[in-house]
């Protein structure tokens, strides 16, 4: 029998009455004649309130116990919508990570998947039960102590069901009907894609879209799982296929650009008058990657000879996480004799817009039009980066709605009216 994984994320299963939808797509596929596979979110908003309530009882806490609380709503949603099902007709039963069980690394709180034993849920499938399984949530192993998957982390544990009982598809069920060009909340032209490629999907989830946890891509990729981003709102005896996340070779029709994203969630950092030596790059990265600060794009100048004899210097612009911002100020500001730089500056009121799509491979000066188009609107760009399918520029916040619709129309995504 074919198999399937449907994901329903926290708005899907916000209350009892969304829960009793969702039991109705899954009863769809079900009496389609498939062995179903249900990876739940906790209800919408519930994370977060958990989250709170840890930070709320203790200032630095332990991941080990921040992963016990935040994990308990999925635990809620599993088994609520197995008791749904059960009244519905369809047997049903709820599984926790680690009864699964769901194998993961210790780092709680974002911890990665590392092996699902098919075995259990394939006993289940033997006795005709629907399996719903907390997403979010797994074990490790040698401590025997919950995890989680960071945020997001229920669309990597769909996927990652999905790889291990061989599923023919993941259906990841959402409040949107797909995967569009943009956020529709900047851009109202914005178009649903049919398909994109793993690849594609991959830079825009980890370029700011928010459809998709970037880890569930990875894994979607790695075993060629199909996955379709799609409606929970669509009429459960009528539904849309939503967006398909497949290979490339699937894909008839490609655009040069399939995508723009955006993130908010960047800083710049400059050090000025740096000595141009070597190791002054390493005295720079290596000390804020020793402290798990990521950096993102980077743009070293020459700034000059002084003509008498002393050295040269550069300047090094870069940028990082927002949410490391602050802790990369204070680490760069105790290295200033070490490094050998003369200010430092930092700006967080930056976005970083990128345009992705695989046809950049095959087409030239595609980055080229974008810095055209930007220029003609007045917009600067502070950085660039480029790598084989997209491309990035780093420019002021305020500017983020006028840039992105620039590009979405440049490269000709606006939906025909
Ligand atoms: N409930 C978790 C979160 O909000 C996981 C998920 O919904 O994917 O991050
Ligand atoms: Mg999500």
């Amino acid at each position: 029998m074919a198999r399937l994984v449907m994901k329903f994320g926290g708005t899907s299963v916000a209350n009892i009455e969304r829960i009793r939808n969702v039991a109705a797509h899954v009863r769809r596929e079900v009496e389609a004649g498939y062995q179903v596979a249900v990876v739940v979110s906790a209800m919408s908003g519930k994370t977060n309130e958990l989250v709170g309530w840890v930070q709320d009882s203790s200032k630095i806490y332990d991941p080990r116990e921040y992963d016990a609380v935040v994990a308990s709503g999925e635990q809620v949603t599993s088994g609520l919508l197995a008791l749904v099902l059960q009244e519905m007709g369809i047997p049903a039963r709820s599984w926790q990570g680690w009864q699964v069980p769901v194998l993961t690394s210790d780092a709680h709180g974002s911890a990665r998947i590392e092996s699902i034993d098919p075995a259990r849920l394939n006993a289940g499938f033997a006795k005709g039960e629907v399996a719903v399984i907390a997403g979010f949530q797994g074990m490790h192993a040698e401590t025997g102590r919950l995890t989680t998957l960071g945020r997001g982390g229920s669309d990597t544990s769909a996927v990652a069901v999905a790889a291990a009982i061989g599923a023919e598809r993941c259906d990841i069920y959402t409040d949107v009907d797909g995967v569009y060009t943009t956020d529709p909340r900047v851009v109202p032209k914005a178009r649903k894609l049919d398909k994109v490629s793993f690849e594609e999907m991959l830079e825009m989830a980890s370029l700011g879209s928010k459809v998709l946890q970037v880890r569930s891509v990875e894994i979607a990729m790695l075993h060629k799982v199909r996955t379709f981003v799609r409606s929970s709102f669509d009429d459960p005896a009528d539904p849309r296929p939503g967006t398909l996340i497949c290979e490339e070779e699937e894909i008839v029709e490609q655009q040069v650009v399939t995508g723009i994203a955006f993130s908010k969630d960047e800083a710049q950092i400059t050090l000025r008058r740096v000595a141009d030596k070597p190791g002054v790059a390493a005295a720079i990265f290596g000390p804020l990657a020793d402290q798990n600060i990521n950096v993102d794009m980077i743009i070293q100048v020459v700034s000059g000879n002084t003509g008498n004899g002393e050295s040269m210097t550069t300047d090094m612009t870069f940028t990082v996480q927002a949410a490391d911002y602050e802790r990369a100020m204070a680490l760069l500001t105790k290295l200033k004799l070490q490094i050998a730089y003369q200010a430092i500056e930092g700006a967080t009121d930056v976005v970083k817009i990128s345009a992705i799509g695989v046809g950049m491979r095959s087409h030239a000066g595609v980055a080229a039009r974008a810095f055209r188009a930007l220029a003609e609107k007045g917009v600067n760009i502070r950085a660039i980066t480029t790598s084989e399918i997209k491309f990035s520029v780093l420019i002021d916040k305020d500017y983020t709605e006028l840039a992105v619709r620039t590009l979405h129309s440049l490269y000709g995504l606006d939906k025909v009216a």
